[in-house]
């Protein structure tokens, strides 16, 4: 290897507070996974956190994703790779065989563009729906008042196999009402996956119901370029 990154320390660390806080709560600490977000660091970092014995990695990028996971897809087989950022409408072929998980379904246009490969007899990835609980206009997602809507959409009128909600709260906001929302919507549409916690924030969604925490910066140290967490724009 390159150069020694040290990626068990801090997995078996975000483990631990992970396991704290659901016990906190009084759940069960295997019912939260932990999405370890890899974005701009190298595929050095990513073995490392293979060999610590990480299976599941985040992405935001199609194009990155790609350049990074298909050959550790070939080498460790079990490896889940899930897209956390937004996706056009013109990837979402080549997204398909690299992605176990897309929890970026965040307006009608890409239902459409699932539903049609779906109709083709494609299979299609487990879709997470984006909600954007603080209604930013910058960031992508549907609006909380229409999610319930867009939910029955998606997987009764088109078939979609939709499994649970994301949301990534307004940064400079208490994430808690923006955890305590998604779960409501959760609740209300009977999605039990909640894709909710990043770095600075996930022991608070833990504790607020989540299954899912994207975690980054607390397992690969910090990125060099900033990347906005899911905020490029999308033509509607
Ligand atoms: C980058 C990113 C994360 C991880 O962020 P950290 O603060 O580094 O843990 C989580 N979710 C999304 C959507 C992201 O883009």
């Amino acid at each position: 290897m390159r150069h020694a990154v040290d990626i068990a320390g801090p997995l078996q660390r975000v483990s631990e507070t992970i396991a704290a806080a659901a016990r906190q709560v009084g759940r069960d600490p295997s019912d939260v996974l932990l999405v370890a977000v890899s974005k701009t660091h190298p595929v050095e970092a990513i073995e490392a956190a293979l060999a610590a014995g990480q299976r599941v990695f985040g992405e935001n990028r199609v194009q990155e994703a790609q350049g990074k996971y298909p050959a550790l897809r070939r080498s460790v087989p079990e490896l889940r790779l899930h897209l956390i950022g937004p996706l056009q409408t013109n990837k979402v072929r080549s997204a398909l065989g690299l992605f176990d998980v897309i929890q970026s379904l965040d307006r009608p246009k890409l239902a459409a563009a699932f539903a049609e490969i779906r109709a083709s007899g494609a299979p299609i990835p487990d879709l997470m729906i984006q909600v954007n609980t603080g209604l930013e206009p910058q960031k992508a997602g549907i609006a909380p008042a229409e999610a319930i809507a867009f939910v029955r959409h998606c997987k009764d009128g088109l078939a979609l196999p939709v499994v649970g909600l994301m949301c990534i709260p307004p940064a400079a906001e208490d994430p808690v009402p923006h955890f305590a929302l998604l779960r409501e919507l959760g609740r209300e549409t009977g999605l039990r996956n909640l894709s909710m916690g990043m770095s600075h924030d996930y022991e608070a969604a833990v504790r607020m119901g989540a299954t899912v925490v994207r975690l980054g910066t607390a397992i690969f140290g910090s990125r060099a370029t900033p990347v906005p967490a899911g905020d490029a724009a999308i033509a509607p």
